[in-house]
């Protein structure tokens, strides 16, 4: 899947591809019990009005799972500066769990991945329709999986028979053809359910899975050097082992997912979803944490790797303060206009140190991309070879925070006057 979203036919034609694979084995699967000669015959009745209800939610939950929005952060006004996460594309705090999603061109609440075959995120809006879609699909696939065996079983039992007593050849062929592609459908299918019930009952979204990976990996492989870093501004960093803080006990984790404590719900498509909050709180905005770090918000840990190659090139991308206190004195209007220059400058000033970063990397690379204990070459890669970049997230956003936010200068501004004024 890695890197699937961004070739250009994919956008178009994942969606239309999805549904006429589901057309096809739902659909002319029936239409060959039903008409030909295949022992046992066609479907009972009972067989086909839960398949078909099956099948009916199956295609209400993909609908939903494509069609739904999957949520947008709103800002009653503008906001200039942040504590915690800040994004650049959208020159607005980016949200606990929120990741910016190069597909959707806008930060996404709790982004699990941008799934090329919905066309949409998974996210804190989507993920219940998303699931209920991989669950109906499996469960129709094993149903249809128990046809195909009652009708091979009964082939094998008639193996002694003269050849033009049995099936057409149209029936053969349509028999293996379908069970081929149901074979390998269903195996996607049935990985792609696993992670997302794993992410689901442990309440960590696939970027979260990674982000674990990576930490566990620097905790691993850390020497003492790992644990002092120092960073883009010249400022010491201390690093330490972090807990996922948003696993908080596996059927909270569950009920806060679908939206609702109530399980009956969980599996009814017409169910809803949690909703994103427009006051700027409250679910999608912060999440509950276990409690188990000595602070919280310490989620996601910082990454020693690309804080340290930041820090060794950032005499290339040093930002001029003095401009910037200069411009904390102008009017609120001003200011933003001021802050969108700086952010501008600041992205010209990144993409070049970032163009030098990579070649210094393709130079220096050792090539262990894909060994077992994941690797750092152009950035972060886990050990199926895959990047943050695979899943959607916007990767230029989710550098450490060099940005200091508007208030800070104010305040260094003011720090700065009272001096002068001694
Ligand atoms: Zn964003
Ligand atoms: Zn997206």
């Amino acid at each position: 899947m890695a890197g699937f979203s961004d070739a250009p036919f994919a956008e178009i034609l994942a969606v239309p591809a999805v549904c006429v694979l589901t057309a096809f084995l739902s659909y002319f699967s029936q239409f060959v019990f039903n008409t030909t000669a295949l022992d046992p015959g066609p479907l009972s009745r009972n067989e086909s009005v839960v398949f078909n209800t099956l099948l009916l939610c199956l295609w209400f939950s993909y609908f939903r799972a494509v069609t739904i929005d999957p949520g947008r952060f709103v800002f009653e006004e503008q906001v200039l500066d942040a504590d915690g996460r800040w994004c650049k594309k959208c020159q607005a705090p980016k949200p606990p769990r929120a990741h910016h999603c190069r597909h959707c061109k806008r930060c996404i609440p709790k982004m699990d991945h941008h799934c090329p075959w919905t066309r949409n995120c998974v996210s804190m809006t989507t993920f219940p329709h998303f699931l209920r879609f991989l669950l109906y699909a499996n469960v129709s696939l094993w149903m249809l999986g128990y046809f195909f065996w009652q009708r091979f079983y009964a082939l094998w039992e008639t193996r002694h028979m003269p050849a033009h007593l049995g099936p057409s050849l149209f029936a053969l062929i349509s028999l293996a053809m379908t069970s081929i592609i149901w074979g390998v459908t269903t195996l996607a299918l049935g990985l792609m359910l696993l992670t997302t019930l794993q992410g689901w009952v442990l309440n960590r979204t696939t970027i979260e899975d990674m982000e674990v990976d990576r930490h566990e990996s620097n905790i691993r492989n850390g020497s003492r050097e790992w644990w002092d870093v120092t960073g883009p501004d010249g400022e010491k960093l201390q690093f330490e082992e972090i807990e996922f803080p948003y696993d908080v006990g596996f059927f909270a984790n569950m009920a806060q997912a679908m939206g609702t404590a109530n399980p009956l719900l969980w599996l009814l498509p017409l169910a809803g979803n949690p909703r994103l909050s427009k006051t700027g709180t409250g679910p999608g905005w912060t999440w509950d944490e276990n409690g188990f770090n000595r602070k919280f918000g310490m989620w996601p840990p910082p990454d020693p790797e690309k804080l340290r190659r930041a820090g060794r090139d950032w005499e290339l991308s040093r930002r001029n303060y003095d401009t910037e206190l200069q411009d904390a004195g102008l009017s609120p209007e001003e200011q933003v206009e001021a802050f969108r220059r700086r952010q501008e400058e600041d992205l010209k000033r990144r993409n070049r140190l970032m163009a030098e970063l990579e070649e210094i990397d393709e130079y220096g690379s050792d090539g262990d991309h894909g060994s077992d204990k994941g690797s750092y070459r152009n950035g972060w890669v886990n050990r199926d070879g895959e990047r943050l970049r695979d899943y959607g997230v916007d990767e230029d956003t989710e550098q450490h925070d060099e940005d200091v936010p508007i208030a800070e200068l104010l305040r260094r501004r003011k720090g700065a006057a009272s001096y002068k004024d001694e």
